[in-house]
């Protein structure tokens, strides 16, 4: 056991040294086996940490990769979306969602979100076929985002697709974890892709990401992508593919912290249901739905006056994060590419007003006190 921290410690937002704390030598001992058996590429910590994920998630295939875009980028190819072809995403997320989709050629989409959830909102999809068809692309696929941990709503995203025969990708990488009824991110969507950049919920200490699919084809065209296209053998390039391997290293030191993660998903409902509790009143909080549980990748809050509140809560040593500033319909980048209406302003207002405060599964009680006082006093 670590000493409790002095009240003037200084608070994380993320604090992975906790976590480091706790694993004690077993992260140094899985590396050093590594480093021992000399297998980095493709080594048997891959293949054993795949098939964890996959039962973790309750689906066919996992396939690990090189990073959460890279997932997203291997998605799209294993699916032939390229040139002529439309994606419907939403415009409040992380640029990646929208990127890997202009990199294979192809339209972003680009819809609203919901002010309850920050997820993407159903009512805007029809809209979105609409602005594709007019921008002469034809919809192929639309990706839900499960921001800050929670997943869209799957019910509506499956029957929408169903409907008008689009591919459903669940973009994942925030929401490792967590569940929409009874499936478990990764078990939902035709294909979805995760992120285990340090930061997400399960992070590994590099890039890495993976993708999940109960498609054994799909399944087979990824490892294919996966290493450079290849066919039978490594000089065989049946397809045009990338490097998108996850490092051994990287899987020995996720099975690893695969192996405690269900007990750091129940600390982290524990200190989000505090936040709820203690800040409902005091400022806006996004809700979780009654299908789903939230990874909370982030807890995020809704404020007037962000950024005074921002710095107000630094001058008391609460540090703070603004996920995201800009919605990707008016990055310099995407802003030429379609939106479902003329105004996407559920997104526009949540850029202005977010504020994602300190949130870990080691986040103690006094501490989270600590942050819950200074918000209060600095949106009083
Ligand atoms: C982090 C993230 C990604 C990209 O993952 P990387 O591993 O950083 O490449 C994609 N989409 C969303 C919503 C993310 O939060």
């Amino acid at each position: 056991m670590t000493a409790p921290a002095p009240t003037s410690a200084p608070i994380e937002l993320i604090d992975l040294q906790a976590q480091r704390a706790r694993l004690g030598g077993r992260v140094d001992a899985a590396i050093a086996r590594v480093l021992e058996h000399g297998r980095f590429i493709m080594g048997p910590e891959v293949r054993e940490l795949e098939e964890r994920l996959a039962e973790f998630c309750g689906v066919g295939h996992a396939v690990s990769c090189s990073s959460g875009t890279d997932a997203l980028l291997m998605a799209l190819l294993a699916l032939r979306i390229g040139p002529g072809d439309a994606v419907i995403v939403p415009t409040f997320t992380f640029a990646a969602t929208a990127e890997v989709v202009a990199l294979v050629g192809a339209t972003p989409v680009f819809v609203d979100v919901l002010a309850e959830t920050a997820n993407l909102d159903p009512a805007g999809l029809v809209g979105a076929l609409h602005a594709a068809r007019g921008a002469g692309a034809t919809p192929r696929a639309v990706i839900g985002v499960d921001l800050f941990g929670q997943p869209a709503d799957y019910d509506e995203l499956e029957g929408f697709c169903a409907e008008y025969d689009l591919v459903l990708i669940a973009d994942a990488a925030q929401s490792f974890g967590a569940t929409w009824r009874t499936r478990r991110a990764g078990a939902i969507g035709d294909l979805a892709c995760t992120s285990f950049f340090p930061a997400k919920p399960l992070g590994c200490y590099g890039d890495g990401g993976a993708l999940f699919t109960d498609d054994d084809e799909l399944a087979a065209t990824l490892r294919s992508l996966r290493v450079h296209g290849q066919g039978t053998n490594k000089y065989d390039n049946v397809r045009i593919g990338l490097n998108g391997r996850l490092d051994t290293i990287q899987a020995a030191v996720l099975l690893e912290k695969l192996a405690i993660f269900p007990d750091e998903l129940v600390a982290r409902d524990r200190v989000a249901s505090r936040y709820q509790e203690a800040l409902a009143d005091a400022v806006g909080v996004l809700e979780v739905r009654q299908e789903a549980t939230s990874a909370w990748a982030q807890y995020t809050i809704v404020v007037d006056d962000r950024d005074g509140v921002a710095s107000r809560l630094k001058e008391q040593g609460v540090p703070s994060a603004i996920y995201y500033p800009k919605p990707l319909h008016q990055q310099p980048a995407y802003e030429a590419f379609p939106t479902a209406s003329d105004g996407l302003t559920v997104s526009e207002h949540l850029a202005d007003h977010v504020l994602s405060l300190p949130m870990h599964p080691y986040l103690d009680e006094a501490t989270q006190d600590r942050v819950i006082t200074a918000v209060r006093s600095a949106t009083a």
